[in-house]
């Protein structure tokens, strides 16, 4: 009797696969979920639907922060404390804004997470950001919940805070944390104004040898910033610490607020009520993204673009009445 090869497994041998923490399996649907070959996509969707029972059980982590602020050094002993000390199942997700593909990326290399890489209660993949179906966060999204049927309790996705990935992120995660380095104020850490404050809690890392002054000073200035914003849905109010990825000071902090964290929102539902959510916007972001396929596969949809294009671009119709003729074309009730 011969073994099927994997490229022939069944949806079935998948999902019984996955669910028993099979990375072989889990990383081949996650290659599946990431490519945009129509025949791959219906069997990520199958895969998908069938785990689907079994997702949604993992503490979800969005950590972002600037190049060089030692996102990578921080997740390795960070990610390798959770496994270690605290018997956790770790995913880490790397979305790296500037690939397409995640062979060959940066962000991808697994040796910046030597230790990681090897544990084996952690699983490490590269997610591509580039112009994949639905959306910069849908891929991650879905790989997202292929590794919680994997039986991974806690994710960690982490992201360049530059770009728009890590704005994203934040419809990805139940927290997020925000990695900072000592004494550079915000635009020269080139960081967006606004990821401060979506940030859960703010950690100053490299806070260790001449720095560590530095780090608590800002800490004390990011601390006192964070209560000048609105108070969170969440009910959180969010915090800054120092810590140290080399040295591992503040760590144990770092996770001790995080438990703290989810105390709180499973205890008030908003974890749930952003869950759904959250949902409710990736539905709503692959909604666009198909009605775009649907209509740029009509040869008849794109002349009547192309024409109303033409008539807006001379002048001689307004735009509402150049999208009510495409529209009506397309037999969509008039949107005037
Ligand atoms: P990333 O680009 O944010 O992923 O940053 P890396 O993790 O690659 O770290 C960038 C540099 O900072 C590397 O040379 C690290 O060794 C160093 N680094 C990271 N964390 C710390 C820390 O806590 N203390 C010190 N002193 N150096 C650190």
């Amino acid at each position: 009797m011969s073994i099927p090869s994997s490229k022939n497994w069944a949806v079935e041998a998948y999902v019984e696969r996955i669910l028993q923490g099979d990375r072989v399996a889990l990383g081949k649907a996650i290659t599946l979920v990431e490519s945009t070959r129509p025949e791959h996509r219906q069997k990520a969707e199958a895969i998908l639907e069938n785990c689907l029972p079994h997702t949604g059980n993992s503490f979800r982590v969005g950590i972002t922060g600037p190049p060089g602020v030692g996102k990578s050094s921080f997740i390795e002993a960070f990610g390798g404390m959770l496994t270690r000390e605290q018997g956790r199942r770790l995913a880490v997700l790397a979305i790296d804004p500037t690939s397409q593909v995640s062979q060959g990326s940066i962000l991808g290399d697994k040796t910046r997470m030597e230790q990681l890489s090897t544990d084996p209660n952690a699983f490490i993949r590269p997610s591509p950001a580039g112009k994949t179906l639905g959306g910069v966060t849908n891929c991650t999204h879905e790989t997202m919940l292929l590794c919680e049927a994997a039986g991974f309790d806690t994710i960690l996705i982490e992201t360049v805070g530059v770009g728009q990935s890590e704005t994203a992120v934040a419809d990805l995660v139940d927290f997020l944390l925000l990695l900072l380095l000592p004494g550079a104020g915000d635009e020269l850490q080139g960081i967006k104004r606004g990821i401060v404050e979506m940030a859960d809690l703010i950690a100053i890392n490299k806070a260790d040898g001449e720095r560590l002054e530095l780090a608590r000073a800002a800490r004390q200035d990011y601390g006192q910033a964070l209560h000048l914003f609105p108070a969170k849905e969440s009910g959180w109010q969010p915090k800054a610490v120092t810590c140290s990825a080399l040295t591992r000071a503040g760590l144990e902090k770092v996770w001790g607020l995080m438990v703290d964290y989810q105390g709180v929102v499973n205890k008030n539902g908003w974890l749930e009520a952003n869950r759904k959510r959250q949902k409710l916007l990736h539905f709503q972001d692959r909604f666009k993204h198909a009605l775009f396929e649907v209509f740029f596969n009509e040869e008849e949809a794109k002349t009547a673009l192309g024409n109303a294009e033409k008539l807006v671009v001379d002048g001689q119709v307004t735009i509402a009445e150049a999208l009510a003729r495409v529209l009506a074309g397309l037999n969509f009730r008039k949107t005037r």
